[in-house]
């Protein structure tokens, strides 16, 4: 018999979310409406502060970028290592992503090199919280205050995680998250921007309906505006009923994920830390909500016989991620000297974590790299 393939990640998706979707369905109004603004009340507690939803975390990013008025000329710092996404969110606005490294402990950004990367047309800093963890954050606020910069997190990663007793989202000026189908709450596609700026939330409330004033309130109560002034330039990045009604019902659902999160990663961090093959990310397990499950390889040369080998024993594995200054369309001037950047990708592997992940797959998994590593000595 074949052993069923071990997901690397996956949407949880329950009969609650299926019966939230059909209720809209008979309702037959799909599009942005009182859902959407349900599913923004519940954030706005969990939070404590505004959120506003969007079609996806990429929409999120690129909506906080423009609200701030970072545009063509502006230099954003990011590091090179994350997804695709937070760069593309950057350009589209028209500045220049500046890739800066990352410390070799929590693959968050390096600010020792960022302060090398300042130049008067620098304008913001867009953290990534790197699988969860947000790194030394007070470091890259302080940096930011110093430099007069703005700070816009990318959290895509990193919902539910606490930074010294403080959810991300609650504290800082604008965060942003992903609820795309494996993130750590899904709405299908979607995500959300959180903010303690009145001025930020609603130049984002109009962008988001292309640029539309004032549509959201009609919206919430299933209207919508006929009469109008645009302002700006929007776009098309509004949530809809049918997003919402999986996102409501995943937050009802979020304190069991947490607990099933925290209990995989403690498994695999006791089998995994005696594994002198092996690092692990210095991560504060008890505060961080993972969303993926990066280890890192002393060998590099092994890394992708290692990725063949667990494929071949029915295991996905992940690479998070290709970094993105060797991608063609943002080479630029700042792509060179990313020293921790360059040895650190090549021994990254990603291990399958989801909340539908048991203990004897974890089980499996570690017996496996216990195997090949003894055959690779
Ligand atoms: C997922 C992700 C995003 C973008 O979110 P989408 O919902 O996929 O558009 C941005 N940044 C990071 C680091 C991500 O992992």
């Amino acid at each position: 018999m074949t052993r069923e393939i071990i997901k690397l990640s996956k949407s949880i998706i329950s009969d609650l979310e299926k019966k939230a979707v059909l209720r809209i369905l008979d309702k037959e109004y799909l599009g942005m409406g009182e859902e959407v603004a349900n599913f923004e009340k519940i954030l706005e507690n969990f939070f404590g502060k505004t959120a506003i939803c969007v079609v996806n975390g990429t929409a999120a990013l690129h909506l906080a970028l423009q609200a701030h008025n970072i545009g063509p000329d502006d230099e954003v710092l990011i590091q090179s290592i994350t997804y695709v996404a937070s760069i593309q969110a950057i350009t589209a606005t028209g500045a220049k992503p500046i890739f800066c490294d990352i410390r070799k402990d929590t693959l968050t950004i390096d600010i020792e090199d960022a302060k090398k990367k300042i130049t008067c047309k620098t304008k913001a800093i867009m953290p990534v919280h790197y699988a969860g963890g947000v790194g030394n954050l007070d470091e890259v606020y302080n940096f930011a205050k110093q430099n007069n910069l703005i700070i816009i997190e990318d959290a895509a990663h990193a919902f539910g995680t606490t930074y010294k007793g403080t959810k991300v989202g609650s504290f800082g000026h604008t965060t942003c998250f992903s609820f795309d189908g494996i993130k750590n709450i899904t709405s299908g596609e979607g995500g959300c921007v959180v903010s303690s700026d009145k001025n930020v939330i609603n130049k984002i409330k109009d962008a988001r309906l292309l640029g539309v004033e004032n549509d959201t309130q009609a919206r919430y109560s299933n209207k919508r505006s006929w009469e109008f002034d645009v302002k700006n330039q929007g776009w098309r990045y509004h949530m809809s009923n049918i997003m919402a009604s999986i996102g409501i019902v995943q937050m009802s659902r979020f304190e069991e994920f947490i607990l099933i999160k925290k209990e995989l990663a403690k498994l695999y961090f006791d089998k995994l830390k005696n594994f002198e093959e092996i690092k692990l990310l210095n991560i504060d397990r008890d505060n961080t909500v993972m969303h993926i499950f990066p280890i890192l390889l002393e060998n590099s040369f092994l890394r992708n016989n290692l990725k063949e080998y667990l494929l071949e024993k029915r295991i996905q594995t992940g690479l998070h991620y290709y970094p993105n200054h060797l991608l063609s369309f943002f080479k630029n001037e700042s792509s060179n000297g990313l020293p921790n950047t360059s040895e650190i990708y090549q021994k990254l592997l990603t291990l399958p974590f989801h909340p539908d992940l048991k203990t004897d797959d974890i089980n499996y998994i570690v017996n496996q790299l216990k195997l090949f590593f003894e055959r690779n000595k």
